[in-house]
């Protein structure tokens, strides 16, 4: 995955690992010429039959494929239908390389969605010259996709981001019956903050905070957004009570440790933050929405208690 804190500029123009492509031939010469073409500029995956394609497609996300039309058993046209069908692999680019170059042959394979087509015998400097025009335009397309979910002030991920991902850590966690933690994280008396610093300094401090909040979780799994204004989200897959409290923890540690001063703060002279934090239990009942009402409950108690701290409780 790219980057959350690349820059724009970054993410479209820098190559920031060597491309990824899949060949695919069922004729092992046909590979070698291409698997030649490319293998000092690129990782090349290597495929003999329209099954071991959509296998490897899935298993190692390759930038691009090279596909070959004429296969016995399931032909390019399927393998492309197939891979155009399925959300895992619907966005690689598909080349297709064929022997025949008909105008009827070319409608058909771009109605399939391929973005273009190579004919054999391979002409090295031609192939290099499309394959590197849709590398870019897949990098600049991932880029964008990406860019969707960053939320711009602070650069971790957005709403829209949880928003997505809640029901699909919620599925694994049913489907896998594990525990599934949430946090609701808010910056205390963050009004009062933007009055004494002024509205750029307040934006400042929300982004130390969110690096403060990614700081404080570990595992690659766990998941920071900002949720809107001075909140932000926590999801912690395969995460008990205890292993939530932990975090919340770590967070308003990391929070006190960057020591942002704030004067009119009443409950510390630094930035604080408080915690709603509420966990799913493998065997609960309640929904995603219970889940986050929780969580929120959680933080409204933790504020009305005096707030730089947090409070838990688990679904049902
Ligand atoms: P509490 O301790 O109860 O959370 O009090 P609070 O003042 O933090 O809560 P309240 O919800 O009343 O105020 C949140 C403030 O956060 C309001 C707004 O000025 C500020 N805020 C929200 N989004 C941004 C932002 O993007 N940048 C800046 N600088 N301030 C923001
Ligand atoms: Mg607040
Ligand atoms: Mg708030």
């Amino acid at each position: 995955m790219l980057s959350v804190d690349a820059s724009l500029a970054d993410l479209l123009n820098a190559p920031a690992r060597k491309p990824r492509l899949l060949v695919v031939d069922d004729q092992p010469v046909n590979i070698q010429v291409l698997y030649r073409v490319f293998a000092d500029d690129c990782q090349v995956f290597m495929a003999t039959s329209g099954a071991q394609a959509l296998q490897t497609a899935r298993q190692e996300l390759p930038d691009l494929i090279l596909l070959d039309v004429m296969m016995p058993v399931m032909d390019g046209y399927e393998v492309c239908q197939q891979l155009k069908q399925d959300a895992v692999t619907r966005d690689i680019p598909v080349l297709f390389v064929t022997a025949h170059h008909e105008a009827q042959e070319e409608t058909r394979a771009l109605d399939m969605g391929a973005v273009d087509f190579i004919t054999k015998p391979i002409n090295p400097t031609g192939v290099r010259a499309r394959v590197r025009t849709h590398l870019t335009l897949k990098r600049q397309a991932d880029a964008l996709r990406h860019l969707v979910f960053i939320d711009a002030l602070t650069r971790v991920f957005n709403r829209r981001y949880f928003d997505e991902h809640l029901p699909e850590e919620w599925g694994r966690a049913v489907r896998t019956q594990s525990p599934l933690g949430l946090l609701m994280i808010d910056v205390d008396f963050f009004k009062q903050y933007n009055d004494v610093y002024g509205h750029q300094l307040g934006d400042e401090a929300l982004r130390v905070v969110s690096q403060a909040l990614k700081q404080a979780v570990l595992r690659p799994g766990d998941m920071v957004c900002r949720y809107g204004g001075e909140e932000f989200v926590c999801l912690l897959p395969n995460t008990d009570l205890d292993g939530a409290l932990q975090v919340a923890q770590r967070m308003a540690l990391e929070v006190i440790k960057q020591a942002v001063p704030h004067k009119g703060s009443q409950v510390s002279d630094t930035l604080t933050i408080s915690i709603g934090v509420a966990v799913r239990m493998p065997n609960s009942q309640g929904t995603e929405a219970d889940l986050l009402a929780l969580a929120d409950v959680q933080l409204y108690k933790a504020k009305s208690r005096g707030r730089a701290q947090a409070c838990a409780a688990v679904l049902d």
